[in-house]
């Protein structure tokens, strides 16, 4: 069964998988525990610092700008006019969906096949 929505809260209590989706396209996929715990795709990281958290001070990131028209085919990686790590590589090469290993994988150019985030696209 696929179970959408963006109540990640209750996403963790029934999910055995999550994908995360930008603009129709999965970019990260994993278990909950470890998508929600060590998300590791910017777009992940600004969703889950919004899940509110008693007694935490909110370090919330704040995603600039709107998502694009689904219809405009953009050059690139399709989060990387919002994506506040975004490197100049990012608005011309198309990252791929990657095995970073654990059973997850990610779609981005920071994150290589360790699941570990480099500084830069070669
Ligand atoms: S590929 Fe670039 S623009 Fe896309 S999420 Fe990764 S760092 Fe951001």
């Amino acid at each position: 069964m696929i179970f959408i929505s963006h109540d990640l809260r209750v996403v963790r209590q029934i999910s055995d998988r999550i994908a995360v989706m930008y603009l129709g396209s999965i970019v990260e996929e994993g278990s909950p525990d470890a998508v929600l715990r060590a998300p590791l795709h910017p777009y992940s990281k600004a969703l889950v610092s919004a899940v509110p958290r008693p007694g935490r001070r909110s370090e919330r990131t704040i995603l600039q700008g709107d998502p694009p028209n689904p219809s405009a085919r953009l050059a690139g990686c399709a989060f990387h006019p919002r994506c506040p790590a975004a490197l100049p590589a990012c608005a011309r090469i198309v990252p791929e969906l990657t095995s970073v290993g654990a059973g997850r994988r990610v779609a981005c150019h920071l994150i290589n096949r360790d699941g570990l985030q480099v500084g830069s696209v070669a």
